[in-house]
């Protein structure tokens, strides 16, 4: 069958009262965002307070069902065939039509629910609900009518043209992209931190991101995975600003200095610290990590104080009470599973300890920090001027 539109359903975004239109504009601004990459040509409007996506010409529905099926905000997408105005008679005869098409199977119960935007139409909503059922169950005596459960709700909108509409494809939910500012995503090549940026972008987040990498103990090919993590994320979250952080000579320094057992949270909290520059530089609103609680020696209770202690914008951490499973089954939803479980090395993982502190103290980190002292401040000054800046999705 041959769908001409699209309406789009949404959720939250409609309780905004007065914000409303902010975030229609920006759910419009998302969708004809995700349809750049789908085939054919698409005219997103609003209209009678709905958004629609007219399809201009032949176009991919799988890859367009797809590519809106990923647009935070949206509940639910309603192929929609439409027909031009017509008079009672002819309507019947494409609303059969419609339901012989659509429906191979007549073991259905239906309802027909009308609405008349067109209040020169001669027929009433009602009356066209009556006369449209009656057709229907002329037509295809197995039907029958169940005005209360129906599997077939059969919306049919008169306008300025007449709408035809019974499926709901469901979409992600949440809010529209850019409705709620944005966040410095920490992107490893790991399982969680795609799965945490996804999240966050979902409740209408905006997306940059900042990854470390440690040439020449982590290869190009680990920061590929990163690169193509982000993209992944970008279906949902829209373009990515990524920074490349040469973490080389820091972690060196770290690890020449600091006693080993304490590296990872040493090197954690110079992480934070760079993805908080960054972040404020551009106005980012927060940080976020891939961190759950007590996952790796890293995320005790202690370990995450310790490195919270070095930012003062908030940090975001939407997996901290999800266990490992829980977050391998959204990553595989979103389809980043994949490729964060492509075995290249991380940064963190090359200079980690034998013996890592679990439970570390606050107070005999920071002082270990200060054999750093005096030679830091000109590596970290030096990976904040050397970044890479990657814009993923432009
Ligand atoms: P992930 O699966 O996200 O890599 P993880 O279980 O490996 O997480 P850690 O290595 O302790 O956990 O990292 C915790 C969080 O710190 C990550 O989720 C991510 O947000 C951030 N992080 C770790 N390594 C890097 C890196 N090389 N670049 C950017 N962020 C990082
Ligand atoms: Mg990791």
């Amino acid at each position: 069958m041959e769908f001409h539109s699209f309406l789009i359903k949404y959720g939250e975004i409609g309780i905004k009262g007065k914000n409303r239109y902010l975030f229609e504009d920006a759910l419009m601004h998302q969708i004809r965002f995700a349809l750049q990459e789908v085939e054919g040509s698409f005219r997103v409007h609003k209209s009678h307070g709905r958004v629609y996506v007219d399809c201009e010409g032949s176009y991919d529905y799988e890859e367009a069902t797809g590519a809106l099926s990923r647009v935070f905000g949206i509940v639910g997408i309603c192929p929609v065939v439409r027909l031009e105005s017509k008079g009672p008679e002819p309507l019947k005869q494409d609303v059969v039509a419609y339901m012989e098409e659509r429906y191979p199977d007549k073991k259905k119960t239906f309802k027909v629910e009308s609405r008349r935007s067109d209040k020169r139409y001669p027929l009433t909503s009602m009356e066209l609900n009556c006369v449209l059922g009656e057709v229907i169950l002329e037509a295809f005596p197995e039907m029958k009518v169940d005005v209360h459960h129906p599997d077939i709700l059969l919306h049919v909108e008169v306008r300025e043209e007449i709408y035809l509409y019974s499926e709901i494809i469901p979409g992600p939910g949440g809010m529209p992209v850019g409705t709620n500012g944005s966040a410095m995503l920490l992107l490893s090549g790991g399982i969680d931190s795609p799965v945490a940026g996804y999240m966050i972008a979902k409740r209408g987040v905006a997306l940059e991101a900042v990854y470390f990498h440690a040439p020449p103990y982590t290869s190009e090919r680990a920061k590929e995975k990163v690169v193509d993590l982000a993209g992944l994320v970008g279906r949902y979250a829209g373009p990515i600003r990524l920074y490349v952080v040469n973490f080389t000579e820091i972690q060196l320094s770290i690890y020449e200095n600091c006693p080993h057992e304490e590296l990872t949270i040493i090197m954690r909290r110079y992480m934070m610290k760079i993805a908080e520059y960054f972040a404020k530089k551009d106005g980012c609103l927060g940080l976020i990590t891939g961190e759950s609680i007590g996952q790796v020696a890293s995320q005790t209770m202690q370990s995450l104080a310790a490195t919270n202690a070095v930012c003062t914008l908030p940090v975001y951490r939407p997996l901290i009470g999800f266990d490992k499973r829980d977050i391998v089954k959204i990553s595989e939803k979103i389809q980043t599973y994949e490729t964060s479980i492509q075995p290249f090395e991380d940064c963190c993982t090359i200079f980690v300890a034998k013996h890592p502190v679990t439970k570390p103290d606050l107070e005999r980190i920071e002082k270990s920090e200060m054999k750093l002292v005096g030679k830091i401040e000109e590596l970290v000054q030096t990976a904040l001027e050397s970044v890479e800046i990657i814009q993923i999705r432009s």
